[in-house]
């Protein structure tokens, strides 16, 4: 590694990137190639000579871009965002130039205390129950993401569990979350060597926002004790990914208390919005949990991949995931007066990703990190406008934070009576009503409620009525299909759906660091080309 050679080609890398930025909207945010693209346009083998950076860089211009989707367009609006800043960027350059390996504290002695202290300050800046914190016997650690996050939870509850009812008991533990929880739950509880039919995952209805209702979790509970099974783990979500739903977690808590099962509150996306004294109240009584998680590479300005998991009680983690084998034993783990991450997470070998989210707390501070996780807000808030004031449309389920969840409606959804007249309907929703900003819109959204209930309740009396009903969500969940797919083809900006309670929902994700209110008036207006377009065509 010549440093010369390597300042050379890193300021080229940087210079492509920089031009990266400046042009990122010439780019579709969707990538338009077509499966097997990339085998077609590259040679069959690795080449025998060695290659240029110059031809290297020229082969990503030509190749390797066309197939990139651009997370970091002003113009995405997909998932959950991946949001990038110069300051995360450049302490992941900064890791990767170190290229340590920080398993325990000898092998790279800042990479875990920088961890430590990092986590300590964004555990303070949540406001996490000092219990959480290194200060308070607790302590946080940066893995990759939230599915290693919610299997290390688990496997050492699991395991808690284990050593106080026997292992023969193990095919008797059940798992819980709701039908909105992320499918990592499904996965670790498989990995873990959950029975199968021992996860459970409850159903949450429109009535709820499709948040988990604590008797819900109850009735479960009771369901499988009485059935000889032994409740072991609850993952409650705070802004669940198809409609950033909230979890109540002070009364799942409670419930989970009653019966000892370990609480793991996945907060994946919207985590870092809690930094924001107006946000802090949806993780109110975190304290009950004995397990935290957000991921900073989503909404944290910090380069994927940033899982920051904090625990009560770090011992169950070390006592299911450590190993000490001889050719790693050093004074420092004797003392048993350092951290050894290597026993926090599932691999051995580490990165120094404290080091990029130590850039971006120090870069911003908590004032623009806010202001940053604010602006997100109220540009989803504006959109969340766009949608209430055009009749054709509307939101799905409230907006907490910076997802819109919305649809476009089916002109023929009230037998073939036209939008304008629907606005007789005299059927009001308060609860929608009081999310969408105060907009009065209480025909179209009693109406459509109605619809949902209707559908996903089956309180139907009569089956033809049902059946009518589910015809028509049928036809409107085809109708936003199109709708998307047309969308995203044109390139212009790129959003992603979801399915809540039977019905196809449009989610408009707030989140990109580049975006500014500009891009958001522009994506409405391409929602309503495309609209345009497709209900002349259809109806
Ligand atoms: N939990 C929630 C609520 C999510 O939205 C996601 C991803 O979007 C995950 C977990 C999975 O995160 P990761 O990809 O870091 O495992």
């Amino acid at each position: 590694l010549d440093p010369e050679e390597f300042r050379r080609q890193g300021h080229m890398i940087i210079d492509f990137l920089a031009d990266y930025y400046l042009n990122i909207e010439k780019y579709p945010v969707l990538s338009q190639v077509e499966p097997g693209y990339l085998r077609k346009r590259l040679p069959e083998s690795t080449p025998y000579n060695p290659e240029s950076i110059e031809t290297i860089l020229q082969d990503v211009q030509d190749h390797i871009l066309p197939g990139v989707t651009h997370w970091q367009s002003p113009s995405y609006f997909a998932y959950f965002p991946s949001s990038g800043s110069i300051a995360g960027f450049l302490g992941e350059m900064l890791s990767t130039g170190f290229n340590v390996v920080g398993f325990n504290w000898i092998s790279s002695p800042a990479a875990t205390e920088l961890e430590s202290i990092v986590m300590d300050w964004l555990g303070e800046m949540l406001q996490l129950p000092k219990s959480f914190l290194f200060s308070g016997n607790g302590g946080g650690v940066l893995q990759g993401t939230t599915c290693e996050a919610i299997l290390c939870t688990l496997v050492a509850a699991r395991d808690q569990m284990l050593r106080r009812i026997g292992s023969q008991n193990m095919g008797k533990l059940v798992v819980y979350g709701s039908d909105q929880t992320h499918c990592s739950l499904q996965k670790a509880a498989r990995i873990a060597g959950i029975n199968p039919s021992n996860f459970r995952a409850i159903k949450t209805t429109k009535s709820t926002t499709f948040s988990l209702s604590p008797d819900s979790l109850r009735s479960a509970i009771c369901k499988d004790i009485d059935a000889g099974l032994i409740p072991l783990f609850l993952c409650a979500t705070v802004g669940t990914t198809s409609t950033t739903a909230i979890d109540p977690l002070r009364s799942l808590c409670d419930v989970a208390k009653d019966y000892g099962l370990w609480v793991h509150v996945d907060a994946a996306y919207a985590g870092s919005v809690c930094i924001c004294p107006e946000f802090r109240h949806v993780i109110d009584g975190v304290e009950g949990a004995n397990s935290f998680s957000l991921n900073a590479h989503k909404w944290f300005l910090t380069t994927l991949d940033c899982c920051c998991l904090w625990v009560k009680d770090p011992s169950a983690l070390v006592k299911s995931l450590s190993t000490n084998p001889e050719y790693l034993r050093n004074k420092a783990t004797d003392s048993r007066q350092v951290v050894d991450y290597k026993d926090w997470q599932l691999t051995l070998s580490r990165r120094f990703r404290s080091l990029k989210l130590w850039f971006v707390l120090r870069s911003y501070g908590v004032a623009k990190l806010r202001d940053f996780l604010r602006s997100h807000v109220n540009m989803a808030k504006l959109f969340e406008g766009f949608v209430t004031s055009d009749k054709r449309f509307e939101i799905v389920v409230p907006r907490s934070f910076a997802v819109v969840c919305f649809r476009v409606l089916s002109p023929r959804m009230d037998n073939g009576v036209a939008y304008a007249k629907r606005t007789t309907n005299g059927h009001t929703n308060g609860h929608l009503n009081g999310h969408t900003n105060g907009h009065s819109n209480g025909h179209l959204n009693g109406h459509t409620n109605g619809h949902l209930n209707g559908h996903t309740n089956g309180k139907g009396d009569d089956h033809d009525h049902d059946d009518h009903n589910y015809m028509k969500e049928e036809s409107t969940n085809e109708l936003n299909r199109k709708l998307l797919e047309s969308i995203n083809k044109a390139g212009r900006v790129f959003m992603t759906h979801s399915m809540v309670g039977g019905v196809f929902v449009i989610r408009f994700a707030v989140g990109a660091t580049l975006v500014e209110e500009k891009h958001v008036i522009t994506a409405w207006k391409v929602v309503q080309e495309h609209a345009n377009a497709i209900l002349s065509e259809n109806y």
